[in-house]
Formats: C-alpha cells, sequence, structure tokens
C-alpha cells in the first residue's frame, strides 16, 4: 500500500479506506461479477464475457476486476494473446499478492503455450519421490542437526538438516512480519517424533488434535523454546505438511508469544500471524472466509476480535477468518505500520485503535465499520476470483 500522508488522510479519512479496502465495489458489482462468473463456471462463455466486458467497460464505474473473467474466457478458448492482455489489464489492478501469483502462472502460460511445469513454491513441492522416500525411513537413533537458532533431533538425518535449514528459512520470514526484520538472537530446541504416538508421548503440553507445538517456558536459567513435530502421517508416509505448514507455523506462534509476552495476544491475530507465516497458502480458508462472509455471516469483526477459545461455534470458519482479516491487513500496511501496529496491542490497545494509531489516523468512530467493509468486500472478491480461477478445484467438494 503507497505511504499515506498524515496531513491528507487527517483532511480526508474517508480516502484512506478507498486504499485500504483495495478500491471497494458497490453491492451491484458484486452481483454482476457473480452472475458473469456463475456463467463462466456453467460453460456459457458468450453469456460471461458480455457480461464481463459490461463490467470493464462502465462508463461511470469500471469494474477493472472483471478482467480475470474474460481472460479465462479467452484462455479457455485458446485466445491466448488477447487471455494474456486480459491478465495484464487485471494485474495492473489486483492488490491482492497471492491472486497475482496465482494470475501471474496464467499469464506466463499464455505466454507460452504448452504450459512449462509448475514452478515449485513450497519446501515439499521440490523433493523429489526418492527423496520423500528417504525422508520417511525411521531410524532406531536419534539424529541432532544445528544452525544459528536451532537445535534439531530426528530419527533421521536428513529429515533433521531439512527442519534446520527450513527453520532458518521460516524464522527469516517470520521476523520480517512480527518484528519489522529485527534479528532474533535466540535458540528453539525442535524435536521430530516417528509418528502420532511418540509426539502425544514426549511432546510438551500437546493438543491431543495437533500435529505440532511449541513450548514457551520461564525457568530461573532463562527461557526455554521448545517445538515438536512429527515426521510421518497417519497413513506411513512422510508428512509434508510438516515442512510447509506446521514447522513455520508454531514457530511463528513461539515468537509472537515471546514478543507478547505477559500482553494479551488476541486469539484471531495469534492464529493468523501463524497462518500467514506457512509456506503454503491454504486456498481452502480464502473460499470459506469469502463463503461465510458472503452469506451474511460477517458477525461483526469486532467479534473476531474478540473471540477466545471457549466461544468458537465454528473454528474452521474462525480460522478461515483470522487468516483473511490478518492477511488484509498485512497486505495494506508497509512492514514499519505493522510493527506498531503489534506494538499497540501489545501496549493494551484496542485493534481498532492500533490500525488508526499505527497509521496515524486520528480516531474515527466509523472506523471500524469502514474497515469491516473494506475487509467483508475484500475477502468475497478474493473467494470469487480463487473460484474463477478454479484453483480450489478439487477442495470444494
Ligand atoms: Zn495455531
Amino acid at each position: 500500500m503507497a505511504r499515506t500522508d498524515s496531513l491528507i488522510v487527517a483532511v480526508l479519512p474517508i480516502a484512506v479506506f478507498a486504499t485500504l479496502a483495495g478500491g471497494s465495489m458497490r453491492a451491484v458489482d458484486i452481483d454482476g461479477m457473480q452472475a458473469a462468473i456463475q456463467a463462466y463456471r456453467n460453460g456459457q462463455y458468450d453469456l460471461a464475457e458480455g457480461l464481463a466486458q459490461d463490467l470493464t467497460e462502465n462508463e461511470t464505474d469500471p469494474v477493472p476486476r472483471a478482467w480475470l473473467i474474460l481472460a479465462e474466457v479467452r484462455r479457455h478458448r485458446g485466445q491466448y494473446d488477447r487471455a494474456a492482455e486480459a491478465y495484464r489489464q487485471y494485474l495492473a489492478s489486483c492488490d491482492s499478492a497471492r491472486l497475482r501469483r496465482s494470475v501471474r502462472r496464467r499469464l506466463q502460460e499464455c505466454e507460452a503455450p504448452p504450459p512449462t511445469t509448475n514452478n515449485p513454491s513450497t519446501p515439499s513441492e521440490r523433493l523429489t519421490p526418492s527423496e520423500l522416500a528417504e525422508l520417511a525411513e525411521v531410524r532406531d537413533r536419534i539424529y541432532t542437526e544445528s544452525s544459528e537458532h536451532f537445535i534439531v533431533r530426528a530419527p533421521n538425518p536428513k529429515v533433521a538438516r531439512l527442519v534446520t535449514e527450513l527453520a532458518e528459512d521460516s524464522l527469516r520470514r517470520i521476523c520480517g512480519v512480527i518484528l519489522g526484520g529485527q534479528a532474533w538472537p535466540h535458540t528453539v530446541e525442535i524435536y521430530v517424533w516417528a509418528d502420532r504416538e511418540q509426539f502425544l508421548k514426549h511432546a510438551e503440553d500437546a493438543p491431543e488434535y495437533a500435529g505440532g507445538s511449541f513450548t514457551l517456558r520461564y525457568t530461573p536459567d532463562g527461557i526455554v523454546r521448545r517445538i515438536d513435530l512429527t515426521q510421518m502421517d497417519s497413513d506411513g508416509t512422510f508428512d509434508a505438511a510438516m515442512l510447509d505448514r506446521k514447522l513455520p507455523h508454531e514457530l511463528a506462534h513461539l515468537v509472537i508469544h515471546e514478543f507478547f509476552g505477559e500482553s494479551h495476544c488476541p486469539l484471531f491475530l495469534d492464529e493468523g500471524l501463524a497462518m500467514l507465516a506457512e509456506a503454503e497458502v491454504d486456498h481452502k480458508r480464502i473460499l470459506l472466509a469469502g463463503s461465510a462472509l458472503a452469506a451474511g455471516d460477517g458477525g461483526s469483526l469486532d467479534r473476531l476480535f474478540r473471540s477466545d477459545r471457549a466461544d468458537l461455534d465454528d473454528p474452521e470458519v474462525f480460522y478461515a477468518k483470522s487468516f483473511s482479516f490478518v492477511s488484509f491487513l498485512h497486505e495494506r500496511m508497509t512492514q514499519e505500520q505493522f510493527r506498531r501496529f503489534l506494538e499497540h496491542v501489545k501496549a493494551g490497545s484496542t485493534i481498532e485503535d492500533a490500525i488508526q494509531r499505527a497509521l496515524r489516523i486520528p480516531p474515527d468512530e466509523s472506523f471500524l465499520p469502514q474497515l469491516a467493509a473494506a475487509w467483508e468486500d475484500h475477502a468475497i472478491a478474493e473467494a470469487q476470483y480463487l473460484r474463477a480461477l478454479d484453483v480450489g478445484e478439487g477442495i470444494l467438494e
């Protein structure tokens, strides 16, 4: 997001929301987009194209997001040059890093059909089948590997080495998000247990359902930082999600909890940040958040801020919304603004106050409802595009 000038912001607080919302859509446009996407999904390409064209050409208020529908229709018809042009138009107005990544991949495919092999985006995707088979071996001794911040123990030397490398990568990313790029001069012990049974037997304070856990213990000798993970899945194969998700997720929790110390970190923020640290974006969460909000299950943003583990009606929807909101905020703030936001929350500000202070906007009572509307528009639109791109295929059933 562009840096905002505090004077302009003070005079025109509403303008900030247009930026924060990434240009919010009117209800009629959301309906128009929904109709175009539905037509596209029904295979009614002429209809989808016509509807999308109308939206992009609307004289008073064009909807640049409809370019994505045009691009998809053209790609389907094998009109790769025209599709590439539409993807470029769409990218020029797209403010979601996640979508830009997916759309750029589509653009590359159109520029060089037939498509080249996808660039592996997650650590586990970079592994060959023979490497995965090696990582699934459980030896009868424990191997130790260490690096600047980690001491890793696992019943397989390759697992120990890989987890050490990826833990350093994850820590760098997490410190960038949470600590504004500051160094983190501490050591974490990571235990990788062979399977769930071993994990539950040895991990400290492990909740029954988790595939990983973190512990932060304050002792007279200092702080003990520990993460417990599992090597194997329940089906006897190497647990790739351990590398892509569980390791960065638990590490993020650890850094967050130490950062907040005695202060309270709201649950949505704690989980949202931990999900943001994961190496792989779970599209299911984006789709779920979008569809829950589109179905009028917005609840209040205020309620999301105050939710506690004990009062979650639907934990999956809560996680999805937490991820959606925290990444919405993170994408729209500079690293410095985001760090300031976390500092204000830590100092006891409410979430809405912390955001306004971080953005250096004067307090305004209409801030929260406007923020909620901007986020809901964004989340609903983001889910729509993912659906249009069919990246959710296979997880929608
Ligand atoms: Zn978590």
